[in-house]
C-alpha cells in the first residue's frame, strides 16, 4: 500500500501492535503503543463510543475503535506504524483511514507463512523507511537485552516462586511492546520492582491458570481470579510481546515471536507453558468481532487441559455472567 500523509513523522510514533521496536528507537523516535495508551485511559469506554459516533461501526473490534479515538485525542502523535500483515485486517483498514486523515502511516508486514528471508527483507525495508542502519539497530537490540532478561526473570518469579502476581506480570509484560515509551525509565522501574518482589514470601496458589488469546479488555480479571482464589501464572500474549528469547539478532527474535504467524507456533508455546508452569486450566480470552475467535476450536482439540472461553467487548469490569462462569470453572479445578 502506498504511504501517504501530510504530517511529518515524529518524534512520537504510534504502534498498533508489536513491531520491531528496536528500529523505531534506533531512529530516535518515541514509540507509543496505542493499545496501552487507550486501555490506560480512565475514559477508555467513552472513547469507544466516541469512535462509533464518528462513524466506526458497532460491529468491529473495540481495540480498533479505541486506537482511533486515542489518536484523535493525541494530535502530537503524527505518525503510526501499522502491521498490514500478521495482525488483522481491521488495523489494515484503520491505517488507510488514518492516512486519509493526514497521518503519516508506515507499514510493517510480518511474513505469512513464517519465513526467515522474508522477515529479513521486511526489517531491512522498515529500517530504510526510518533511515537507520543495521548497525544502529543491532546496537539498540544489544542495549535492550538486559531489559528483556529482567522481564524473563519477572516471569519466572510469577510461575516458579509466586512472588510476582498475575496482574503485575501482565502489566510489566504488556508494556514491553514500547517499554512505556522510555526504555531507560522502564528498566529502572522494572529493576526496582524486582528487588522488592524478591523479598516477598513464596506463594503457592491452589489453582494455577494460563490466559491465552489476545490481551483481555476486562479491567479486573486478574484481581477477580485472585479472589476465587486462583493465580494467573502464564499470560501468553504479553509474554510474547516481551520476546523472552536469548537470540543474538533481531531477525531470529521476531521469527520466534508467535503472534503474527501460524497457530502451530502458539500451540507449541502454550503446550510448553502447560508443562513447565504446571497449569491446572486455561482461560481463552476472545474479543468480540475478532477473527481470532476461530482458533478456540483448535485450542480445545490440541490442548489437553480444561479451557474456559470468555468474551469481552468494551473496556469495563467483568459482567456478572462471566464472573459466575469463572467461579464455576475454578470450583472444578480446585483440588
Ligand atoms: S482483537 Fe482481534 S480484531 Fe481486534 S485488533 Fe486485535 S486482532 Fe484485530
Amino acid at each position: 500500500m502506498a504511504e501517504q500523509g501530510a504530517k511529518s513523522l515524529g518524534p512520537k510514533v504510534g504502534l498498533t501492535t508489536t513491531i520491531p521496536v528496536e528500529v523505531v528507537l534506533a531512529a530516535g523516535l518515541v514509540p507509543v503503543d496505542l493499545n496501552n495508551l487507550f486501555i490506560g485511559n480512565l475514559l477508555a469506554y467513552q472513547q469507544v463510543s466516541q469512535a462509533e459516533a464518528e462513524g466506526l461501526p458497532r460491529t468491529i473490534c473495540a481495540w480498533v475503535k479505541g486506537i482511533y479515538a486515542t489518536l484523535m485525542a493525541h494530535p502530537e502523535i503524527t505518525g503510526v506504524i501499522v502491521s498490514c500483515q500478521g495482525d488483522c485486517s481491521y488495523s489494515q483498514a484503520l491505517g488507510e483511514i488514518l492516512a486519509a486523515m493526514g497521518l503519516s502511516v508506515i507499514h510493517f508486514k510480518y511474513p505469512y507463512p513464517k519465513d526467515r528471508q522474508e522477515l529479513r527483507r521486511e526489517i531491512a525495508k522498515f529500517r530504510a523507511r526510518l533511515g537507520v542502519s543495521a548497525e544502529e539497530v543491532a546496537k539498540v537490540h544489544r542495549l535492550l537485552q538486559p531489559v528483556r532478561q529482567a522481564l524473563s526473570h519477572l516471569d519466572r518469579l510469577t510461575w516458579e516462586t509466586g512472588q510476582v502476581r498475575g496482574r503485575e506480570n501482565f502489566q510489566f509484560l504488556i508494556a514491553s511492546s514500547d517499554f512505556g515509551s522510555d526504555p531507560v525509565a522502564y528498566y529502572q522501574k522494572l529493576t526496582a520492582f524486582l528487588q522488592e518482589a524478591q523479598t516477598r514470601p513464596h506463594r503457592h496458589p491452589p489453582v494455577r491458570l494460563g490466559i491465552i488469546g489476545i490481551p483481555p479488555i476486562f479491567l479486573d480479571l486478574w484481581d477477580y481470579l485472585e479472589e476465587l482464589p486462583a493465580e494467573v501464572v502464564f499470560n501468553e500474549m504479553p509474554r510474547q510481546f516481551s520476546m523472552p528469547y536469548p537470540f543474538g539478532n533481531l531477525v531470529e527474535q521476531y521469527l520466534a515471536y508467535t503472534y503474527p504467524y501460524e497457530i502451530t507456533g502458539r500451540l507449541a508455546d502454550i503446550k510448553a507453558a502447560i508443562q513447565e508452569r504446571r497449569l491446572d486450566g486455561l482461560i481463552h480470552y476472545t474479543q468480540s468481532f475478532c477473527f481470532r475467535q476461530m482458533f478456540d476450536q483448535m485450542f480445545r482439540e490440541k490442548l489437553a487441559l480444561p479451557i474456559l472461553t470468555i468474551e469481552g467487548d468494551r473496556p469495563t469490569v467483568l459482567d456478572s455472567r462471566t464472573r459466575m462462569r469463572l467461579e464455576a470453572f475454578i470450583d472444578v479445578l480446585r483440588p
